[in-house]
């Protein structure tokens, strides 16, 4: 038995998407949201979901890379909206509760992946990318933040395999039970290998970067992250199933709005945009996107969907690098979506900075770094004790600039991540 457990963790490392789900609640204002997410019931259902498109992978059938994708999260949506209306309960909780997780995973697997672990080559690049990252990142990130508990195995399998069915992945519920006691496997799997010292170290020494810089909640694309673009997606489905239809928009940038400090060039240099609904490739090169220095200057800029069609992570870097020291606007917009329904009706403007942060006044603070601080560490290998003691560090240290603040209060939500540390997932496959 002991060979599919290992089998699973390979092909899983979900004890951080259940981390992410947690964070993402955390953070959502009071309000009808929170409410359905404190019943019990949901909540289960929301971390079973966190799980539920990587059982795909564990018993190798389709039904698990498309679980990943918004077109199946929008059938779903529509299918829940046509037979329930709030106060969701019962049945109707399960199901609302199953969508959210997978909304969560999704969501977490492209900024993971077209985020930080893009970043993660580049600082390990030394290391052999033959070795799985999303194992190692999962143990190392257990191991500091705590072995998981698992959900619930017993779901609605009948009618989610009817629902994928209907969305032209044919699948029968034993093989979608089978898979979701694969990823629970997997999470049990690594909950224990997280308690290994030993084995900690030595994923850490494979991907050193990778490992420790999950912790650190001003990393792009890393668990905190990942979780505040959740809190962002669940907020957005909440709306469109309460008959709110205005665009969505951009949910969450990186860097935020007014963020300083951004590298002139590399994958540091890279800005991403996380959108409410997904583009296709074919629409990024008739986007309009521009970004002007300080000066007026029109920087040359990449763009590209991180992934596939109906991904949401719009990717825009500099081809000769940004204006040194210089603030730039990115403009994009007016954009319609995937289904060519209005994404952006107004241009959207993001600025940011290649010049230095302003100085932190935060009463326990380190030195600014590029990316906005907590960058100690860099390039250290920590003991698994050393890691541990570095997400205690983590969880006092609140690092965040006033434009950080800014952009939660317009969008409403509260921020408690310094509480938390950070954890990894699994990325999809590349299909397109
Ligand atoms: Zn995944």
């Amino acid at each position: 038995m002991w060979w599919w457990i290992a089998a699973a963790a390979l092909a899983n490392g979900d004890g951080s998407h259940l981390w992410i789900s947690e964070t993402a609640r955390d953070q959502l204002p009071v309000g009808a949201l929170r409410d359905f997410l404190e019943d019990p019931a949901a909540w289960e259902a929301v971390r079973a979901g966190s799980l539920f498109p990587d059982g795909g992978y564990g018993v190798d059938h389709p039904y698990g890379e498309h679980a990943h994708w918004p077109p199946f999260h929008r059938a779903y949506r529509g299918w829940i909206a046509a037979r329930w209306q709030p106060p969701y309960q019962g049945e109707a909780a399960l199901h609302l509760g199953l969508l959210l997780g997978m909304i969560s995973h999704g969501t977490a697997d492209q900024v993971y992946d077209g985020l930080y672990m893009e970043r993660a080559r580049e600082e390990d690049g030394g290391s052999d990318w033959g070795q799985s990252f999303d194992e190692a990142t999962e143990v190392c990130f257990l191991a500091a933040t705590g072995p998981q508990e698992l959900p619930p195995l017993e779901l609605p399998y009948d009618a989610l395999a009817a629902l994928l069915t209907a969305d032209g992945v044919a699948v029968d519920a034993n093989t979608l039970r089978r898979g979701q006691a694969a990823v629970n496997l997997a999470v049990l799997w690594a909950s224990g290998a997280s308690q290994d010292p030993e084995r900690v170290a030595a994923y850490q020494a494979q991907f050193p970067w990778g490992c420790v810089h999950q912790i650190d909640e001003d990393q792009p694309g890393a668990p905190a992250h990942e979780a505040r673009v959740v809190a962002h997606a669940w907020a957005q489905t909440w709306a469109a199933l309460s008959g709110d239809l205005a665009p969505g928009g951009v949910l969450d940038s990186s860097p935020l709005d007014g963020g300083a400090g951004l590298p002139e060039a590399g994958v540091g240099a890279r800005v991403g945009l996380f959108l409410a609904s997904p583009l296709l490739s074919a629409q990024v090169p008739e986007l309009a996107l521009r970004v002007v220095d300080e000066a007026g200057v029109e920087v040359e800029i990449s763009r590209r969907l991180f992934y596939r069609d109906h991904s949401q992570l719009l990717l825009i870097e500099p081809v000769a690098g940004w204006t040194p020291r210089a603030a730039h606007t990115l403009t994009l917009g007016p954009v319609d979506d995937a289904w060519g329904e209005a994404l952006l009706t107004d241009p959207w403007r993001l600025h940011f900075s290649t010049a230095p942060p302003p100085a932190d006044t935060g009463e326990v603070r380190e030195e600014p770094a590029p990316s906005g601080c907590s960058q100690a560490g860099r390039g250290e290998r920590w003991g698994p004790l050393g890691l541990l003691a570095l997400g205690a560090l983590r969880r006092r240290r609140r690092c965040q600039t006033p434009h950080t603040d800014r952009q939660i209060g317009e969008t409403g939500l509260t921020h408690t991540q310094e509480e938390r540390v950070t954890l990894p997932c699994r990325r999809p496959r590349r299909t397109g």
